[in-house]
């Protein structure tokens, strides 16, 4: 069977579009003290850097989550972590030209905090997207990732096998398509572990033409 035609591309934003850290590790200090200054002995200080390491990587609740925070340390860390904002442009990967390369609708989805998401987008400024949302930790109703694809495919009418979704998370945004029946690219960007969920593995943006493309894998 022919693969479907691939007329969608929802794409996820830290370290696919650009590095979580672009900007700086300072951006999320002032997370970071708010939580050390909770603990109180809760996470031993070597585990407690590395939660903060996998703050650049996942969102904070699975982090709190995995490392066993106190309700005080997470509490600590979202009221300082909803206040995070980029001010700066940032530039991405440098491959982000490819992006205007596809003839298809472009998405952005991303996890995190509303307003240091909102402002990355912005900081971002990709040309030609039809929509960019934000599954915000930090709403009352969070629709998760699953929720935005499904409401993204259903308002563009568009078919699942014909939504390719691309991330560099196997455990959130690759998941969220499989169970869609969308298909979907890791990118492996520095530092990023394969996982074994996906249709397609990439390293680069441009290789994302060939899949659009049909190109069997
Ligand atoms: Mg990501």
């Amino acid at each position: 069977m022919a693969p479907s035609r691939i007329t969608a591309v929802i794409l996820d934003l830290d370290n696919c579009l650009a590095p979580a850290d672009e900007v700086g590790r300072e951006l999320l200090e002032p997370m970071f003290a708010a939580i050390a200054r909770a603990n109180h002995g809760t996470v031993s200080s070597e585990e407690l850097d590395a939660a903060f390491a996998e703050c650049w990587r996942l969102p904070l609740d699975a982090v709190a989550q995995r490392y066993g925070f106190s309700p005080e340390m997470l509490a600590a860390g979202w009221m300082a972590g909803r206040l995070i904002a980029v001010t700066e442009p940032m530039r991405g990967y440098p491959d982000l030209g490819a992006l205007s390369e596809l003839s298809v609708l472009l998405f952005v989805v991303t996890t995190g905090f509303r307003r240091l998401q909102e402002s990355k987008i912005e900081a971002l400024r990709l040309p030609n997207l039809t929509g960019a949302f934000v599954d915000a930790i930090d709403d009352s109703q969070r629709m998760g990732k699953e929720g935005l694809f499904r409401e993204i495919a259903e308002r563009h009418r568009l078919e699942a096998e014909s939504v390719l979704v691309v991330g560099d998370n196997p455990e959130s945004e690759i998941a969220a398509g499989n169970r869609l029946g969308m298909p979907t690219a890791q990118i492996l960007r520095p530092g990023i572990e394969r996982g074994g969920n996906a249709t397609y593995y990439i390293h680069h943006l441009y290789e994302l033409r060939r899949i659009v493309a049909g190109v069997p894998r």
